[in-house]
């Protein structure tokens, strides 16, 4: 199944996306749907509202504002190989607050005081249920889907101290979604292609199944650091083809668009204008 966060002039609501139709649900988007409980989470049905056009929704980030955002640094087998680093124990984690996020055919802002703003597609893990001290195979359980994310990152905040969180939340910045698509549908994202294109240029393209810690290996990992809740979002690390690593470096301008899909679950569209006074 496939959900997604729409905005009306109304307020927003989640919808169940059944092929050219979506299923308004009874929800402000799909975070609240989740928090509602695991059978949602699962997937099964809920009580349904009208019958939309699915075309021309103007879509939210998938989860507008989840409770916590954990992101992974190095976790491409072949990035990292390629990066000349060892294969590390433990994933690099850091955060981002719900601020960064924006949707599906929404601006990326290119912060005004960064010069160096880069792309890093992602697959994004989206919890369903609350839990703590999971196990691999209770982790499985505990996720709701999946999602594409854009870590779009200012590399000189990034770079200027040992801790990203700086140059990786910059306001409307990181799309999220466009749909949150359920495990059955992609087999737990075990093997799909991840792509990012700047104006059409192919960038990234990488296979899930290159991922050192797994969806779930990262859900329990986090799990033992708190108590993980529904809405709750891993984004899992991005492939080689960051702008930043070419020759010379490249980064986003004005007017650049970027697109990131994965295979099986969709793209983000998204066109970048400089942040304005
Ligand atoms: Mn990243």
């Amino acid at each position: 199944m496939r959900f997604a966060s729409v905005r009306s002039p109304s307020g927003g609501f989640a919808v169940r996306l059944d092929g050219s139709v979506a299923v308004r649900l009874p929800f402000s988007d799909v975070g609240a749907m989740l928090a509602a409980g695991a059978e949602v989470a699962g997937g099964r049905e809920v009580g349904v509202d009208e019958e939309i056009p699915a075309a021309g929704l103007d879509l939210a980030p998938v989860v507008p504002d989840p409770p916590r955002i954990f992101c992974v640094g190095l976790n491409y087998r072949a990035h990292i190989l390629e990066m000349k680093r060892e294969l590390p124990q433990y994933p690099t984690l850091f955060a981002k607050f719900a601020a960064a996020l924006v949707g599906s055919g929404d601006e990326i802002t290119l912060p005004r005081d960064s010069a160096s703003v880069d792309w890093e597609a992602e697959l994004a893990v989206v919890v369903g249920r609350a839990g703590r001290h999971l196990t691999e195979a209770e982790a499985v359980e505990a996720i709701a889907g999946y999602a594409v994310v854009n870590d779009v990152t200012a590399r000189d905040f990034q770079n200027r101290t040992p801790q990203w969180l700086q140059g990786k939340t910059f306001e409307g910045t990181c799309p999220l979604g466009p749909v949150l698509v359920t495990p059955d549908e992609v087999d737990h994202a075990r093997d799909l292609e991840i792509t990012c294109e700047v104006d059409g240029e192919v960038v990234q393209r990488a296979r899930t199944s290159d991922l050192l810690f797994s969806p779930a290996a990262l859900v329990s990992y986090v799990s033992r650091l708190l108590t993980l809740r529904p809405g709750d979002v891993v984004c899992t690390g991005t492939p080689g083809g960051v702008g930043a690593g070419m020759d010379p470096p490249r980064f986003l301008q004005d007017g650049c668009v970027v697109r990131t899909a994965i295979e099986g679950i969709g793209e983000l569209v998204n066109v970048c204008v400089t942040e304005t006074p």
